[in-house]
């Protein structure tokens, strides 16, 4: 069942924990992840990066959305992640997708701003909700992004810049990277806190694949409501894909369904472990109950 995202994040605050938001890039892929979140009676945000949406197409996104979480029993929202691009933002605000990520990050802080209020403006009309992400969250993920820290701001000016560009969600650097880690990340779980109560916006923690059940329940604790998952959720496809074509080669037998029931279950296995360690296992139903009663809902 579509709910918002807002509505979400609005629920894991008041009970403590963090949706997991899963990147996900094809039809099976998104069939797992909400499989998963069926399986953990948990609420979950769909995430499409700008690449996915660019190769499938808006409008195919949107309707295998529609068809997967139309018909799921758990709350699912769609999110289109890390977009500097306007244009494919117009798309998925005309579709009407539950929330998007205004990575202005490679932008100046002038810019970055008064662009950044233009897309809450253009969202907000549309009943779109905008994550904000200014600070560039090191790595790159599907040709998003830079491995430089190149722009970086106080808790202060994030909570100022907030404020001014009508945002709803904040993704400040929290010490996290995208992709693996190679070395072990300076994780900033004050400065999650610092950024929640000075902006009274929820926070997302980027870059989470890798991180360890204490650091994710650290970063929960410290108030975080989002978590994004993309190179786990790949990595899972991708395993079970080759265990599955190695078996077809030797076997000489090959089969498309089951290679596809291979990789929707490999996802679904991986990201219901996530759940139970983010404290969104079992509140879809609560949720769902309070949806009606919640702002945004
Ligand atoms: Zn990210």
């Amino acid at each position: 069942m579509r709910i918002s995202t807002l509505t979400m994040v609005e629920h894991a605050e008041r009970r403590g924990y963090a949706v997991p938001a899963v990147n996900v890039f094809d039809e099976f892929s998104m069939r797992g992840a909400v499989l998963a979140a069926e399986r953990c009676s948990s609420p979950l945000i769909v995430q499409i990066s700008t690449k996915t949406a660019r190769s499938l197409g808006v409008r195919l996104v949107t309707d295998l959305f529609d068809a997967i979480a139309g018909s799921s029993p758990v709350p699912v929202a769609l999110h289109l992640d890390h977009c500097p691009d306007r244009r494919v933002i117009d798309e998925v605000v005309e579709a009407g997708w539950s929330s998007l990520l205004f990575d202005a990050s490679d932008r100046e802080l002038e810019a970055a701003v008064s662009e950044t209020s233009e897309v809450v403006r253009q969202a907000h009309a549309a009943g779109v909700a905008v994550e904000s992400e200014i600070e560039n969250i090191v790595g790159v993920e599907d040709g998003v992004g830079s491995d430089e820290a190149v722009h970086a701001y106080s808790v202060s000016q994030l909570a100022d810049i907030a404020a001014r560009t009508g945002t709803d969600l904040l993704a400040p650097q929290l010490g996290t990277a995208h992709g693996l880690y190679t070395a072990a990340p300076v994780l900033l779980f004050g400065r999650a806190a610092e950024v929640r109560r000075a902006s009274g916006r929820p926070v997302v923690l980027h870059g989470g694949t890798g991180l360890s059940d204490d650091e994710f329940r650290r970063f929960v604790r410290a108030g975080v409501s989002k978590i994004n998952i993309s190179t786990q959720c790949k990595r899972a496809y991708l395993q079970a894909g080759l265990v599955h074509l190695r078996q077809a080669e030797v076997d000489d037998h090959w089969d498309p369904p089951a290679y596809l029931d291979a990789v929707t279950e490999a996802v679904a296995a991986s990201i219901a472990q996530l759940p139970p360690v983010f404290g969104s296992a079992g509140q879809a139903m609560d949720l769902l109950a309070r949806a009606e009663t919640l702002a945004h809902a």
